[in-house]
């Protein structure tokens, strides 16, 4: 119609979209049932066009900011939630909920090995005195996943007798840029149930990121204490125009609010300016981006199946987040395929993205993010480190079908390229010959 690839291109994705029926069916399923859910929590709490007005200087009495509070709360069946644009990421809000939680001489332990890369500084910042928890005199041990990316439940469980004073355990669901699965509520719900055997005392917080509204329940249900993320993922729903968001008990999120704003003031305060409409609005539109999100990594993951190209996840296992990685193999490949991504994305589509140094990161990461929302990864993109064996994550989707050009418009890129790398080589073969 307006696009031009190939028609064995074409002919590849019809094909990959076939085998993505079942899966797809499975996905409308919990879209149906979280859809529901979100829809009760607004009509439970009355939210109403006078809490899109917000306030300004102190924020306080700022009814949409605190039902919005309530109404993030019931989908995550958590007592209590922290929704703000004052995060500046998940990064932030998840600083914020170690530094609420965590006193000096206090245990951190995580159970999925090195956290995602951004805090690795928070937790201790190398180089320089940067204020991150070593610095506050907080102690930070972690245990691996096993090989088939599920928790190591004898050493957590050695972990756990040994150390009395251990105060928190930390869990990241989605995989970052590593090919291991992300962690289910079963795998949560049996890891709370080992903790709590051992001391009830003991907070559980879920790096909740690209999680949010995928499966049915939520991690809370299944026993964590404290669930956190970022408004410019899943549960901003595409509309949020920045923010994070902490919830899960009441105690605690009060905690991270003393750490958020000042102690003694908490929750109470924080103008919400103009924002609450488009938090609400995104909480609102989350189900639906989840949605479009999850088809298209399944019909990315069936495409790249076709091109005998390795998935995490593979096209036909369950999800639990809206990541899809593959190894792409080669940095040229890597390179051409966010590029091709780019050039089908609705902002910036003549852009170019190179390899660049980010901050938080420690190795060159190339990023094609043509998002209205800068950074967005509930839109449509695609990133990756350079590095062996050269693989790329992409997620997000507000609409399946513009996605499903970017996914085919970076294959075509690769493809073109190994074409001609190929023809290269022949007439390599031919001269020498
Ligand atoms: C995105 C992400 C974060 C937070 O990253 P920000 O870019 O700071 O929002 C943390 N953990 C995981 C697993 C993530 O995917």
């Amino acid at each position: 119609m307006f696009f031009n690839f190939d028609c064995k291109l074409t002919n590849l994705a019809k094909k990959a979209e076939l085998n993505s029926r079942a899966q797809f069916k499975k996905i409308e399923e919990t879209f149906k049932f979280n859809s529901q859910k979100v829809l009760k929590a607004f009509l439970d709490n009355r939210v109403s066009e006078k809490h899109f007005s917000g306030t300004d200087g102190y924020g306080y009495g700022d009814e949409g900011r605190k039902t919005l509070d309530a109404v993030f709360a019931q989908i995550f069946d958590a007592q209590d939630a922290l929704v703000r644009h004052n995060f500046i990421n998940g990064t932030h809000a998840l600083t914020v909920t170690f530094f609420g939680v965590l006193r000096k001489n206090d245990i951190l332990l995580s159970v999925t090995g090195k956290p995602y890369e951004t805090l690795q500084n928070v937790i201790d910042s190398k180089k320089k005195s940067h204020g991150s928890l070593k610095d506050f005199g907080i102690k930070y041990f972690q245990i691996n996943l096993n090989k088939n990316s599920k928790l190591n439940f004898p050493k957590i469980k050695d972990f756990l007798i040994k150390n009395k004073g251990l105060k928190a355990i930390f869990l990241q669901r989605s995989s970052g840029y590593s090919f291991r699965k992300p962690l289910s509520n079963k795998d949560i719900k049996k890891l709370s149930v080992l903790v709590k055997s051992i001391s009830e005392k003991i907070v559980i917080i879920c790096d909740n990121c690209y999680c949010e509204l995928v499966e049915p329940d939520s991690p809370i249900t299944a026993g964590a204490d404290l669930i956190v993320g970022s408004l410019i993922k899943n549960p901003g729903g595409g509309i949020a125009p920045t923010g994070g968001y902490i919830a899960g008990k009441r105690v605690l999120v009060e905690k991270c609010a003393y750490r958020l704003t000042a102690p003694g003031m908490g929750k109470e305060i924080g103008a919400t300016l103009g924002v609450n409409k488009s938090l609400f609005f995104g909480l609102f539109n989350t189900p639906s981006a989840v949605k479009q999100s999850l088809k298209t990594a399944i019909f990315a993951a069936n495409m790249f199946k076709t091109l005998g190209l390795e998935t995490t996840p593979k096209p036909n296992e369950s999800r639990v987040d809206i990541i899809q990685s593959v190894k792409l193999k080669n940095k040229k490949s890597l390179l051409n395929f966010c590029r091709g991504l780019q050039k089908c994305s609705p902002i910036d589509s003549f852009l170019t993205p190179e390899p660049w140094d980010m901050i938080g990161y420690n190795c060159k990461i190339i990023m094609a993010a043509g998002t209205f929302t800068q950074g967005a990864s509930i839109e449509l993109s695609a990133d990756a480190p350079i590095r062996k064996p050269f693989g790329v994550w992409l997620q997000g989707s507000l609409n399946y079908e513009v996605s499903k050009m970017g996914i085919l418009s970076g294959i075509q890129e690769v493809l073109l390229e190994n074409n001609r790398t190929k023809i290269k080589d022949n007439k390599q073969k031919e001269a020498k010959k």
